[in-house]
């Protein structure tokens, strides 16, 4: 029979694998809170559930912790982890603000949704990899459970306060199994993460847009941007083809009207592209929209081209767009001393 990954299962999945494995449902309501709330890296650790059930559910339930490959330090208390999946694929995923001194209120993780990235952005490093496969839900969650797991045994007090999926992938184009993972992370006897706290980034996959609005309409969206118009978002995004920028808006603005929440559209600054011909464009196209522009330096990867603009350049350009009436913050780089800001996250494939 094929085993399911224990992390990828809700209360009421192991409740319910308890059940017709003849146990008590509340077997299921331990073992969750041993994988969704404590954290913890194995079997051996649950204390209260007996040898001889273990044995019974491990026929059922595979448990395997992602393997940590490498570790990365920022100076400014980021830090960035490359973990192996059991298939040998590899994804990265970045802790923010780890830093207890300076922020004792937020520990927030940004986790991967894919290997690689089949929207093929240009300015962006997964895009570049291609794409290899979806993550499975225990694995998105995985993530989060294992940098959790490494925390504590510095600091047993350690728990996330906030994720964001923008790593590696389109959160959208895998879209059940993320959904599913933030109905877990959620969970009041799991990570108990609330959905305000929780923001999706999407590249612009419309349709989907809608049905988060419908699934889960307290999560957070963020929308790649990035241009004011279809030809410019053309050559950057592939995606833009597929759903233009016409069809995003009105996703957009329907996906407000049903949520009532405000949307970050991110932009990426380019150096050079700062003018006030753009803030006005951008404008328009947002003069619709609840919500606000997130301006992001862009961190130039190898072959794009690109190239990042001055600290003066970006703050300009967000005064040009508070001038053109658009609400406007600039997002604070974490974690580029290791390349883990937005957009660099990428496994390099060791030659074997
Ligand atoms: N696929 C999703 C989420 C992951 S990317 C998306 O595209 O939204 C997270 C954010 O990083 C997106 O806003 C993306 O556009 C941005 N990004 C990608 N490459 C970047 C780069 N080189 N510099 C700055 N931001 C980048
Ligand atoms: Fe994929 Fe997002 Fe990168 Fe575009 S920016 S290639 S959608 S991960």
């Amino acid at each position: 029979m094929e085993r399911s990954d224990i992390r990828g299962l809700t209360e009421t999945e192991l409740e319910e694998l308890c059940r017709s494995l003849g146990k008590p449902a509340f077997r299921g309501r331990q073992i969750f809170d041993w994988v969704q709330n404590k954290a913890v890296g194995g079997w051996r650790e649950m204390r209260n559930i007996s040898a001889e059930d273990q044995k019974t559910f491990q026929e059922r339930l595979f448990f395997q912790p992602l393997a940590l490959k490498k570790e990365q330090r920022s100076q400014d208390g980021t830090r960035k982890y490359l973990f192996q999946l059991p298939d040998g694929e590899a994804v990265e995923c970045v802790l923010m603000n780890y830093d207890r001194r300076k922020h004792r209120d937020r520990r927030t993780v940004c986790l991967s949704t894919q290997v690689g990235c089949p929207v093929g952005c240009v300015f962006c490093a997964t895009g570049q990899e291609g794409f290899t496969r979806n993550l499975t839900v225990g694995e998105i969650l995985g993530q989060a459970l294992d940098i959790c797991r490494l925390l504590r045994a510095e600091d047993p007090e350690f728990s996330l306060t906030n994720v964001v999926f923008m790593g590696m992938g389109e959160p959208f184009l895998n879209y059940d199994q993320v959904i599913k993972a933030i109905r877990i992370l959620n969970h009041e006897r799991g990570q108990k993460i609330g959905m305000r706290r929780i923001t999706v980034s999407t590249s612009g996959i419309a349709p989907r847009i809608l049905d988060l609005a419908r699934d889960n309409d307290q999560v957070g969206l963020a929308v790649s941007l990035h241009a004011a118009s279809d030809e410019e978002r053309d050559a950057l995004m592939p995606v833009n083809r597929r759903y233009p920028l016409e069809e995003l808006m009105r996703a957009c603005q329907e996906y407000t009207a049903l949520t009532r929440r405000r949307i970050t559209f991110e932009v990426a600054l380019t150096a050079g592209q700062g003018s006030k011909e753009t803030a006005r464009r951008l404008a328009l196209l947002l003069r619709e929209q609840l919500g606000h522009v997130n301006l992001i330096p862009i961190n130039p990867v190898a072959g794009s081209g690109l190239k990042r603009p001055l600290t003066e350049e970006v703050a300009e350009f967000a005064s040009l767009l508070t001038q053109a009436g658009i609400p406007v913050s600039i997002r604070e780089e974490k974690g580029t001393d290791i390349d883990a800001a937005c957009g660099q996250l990428r496994q390099r494939r060791e030659e074997s």
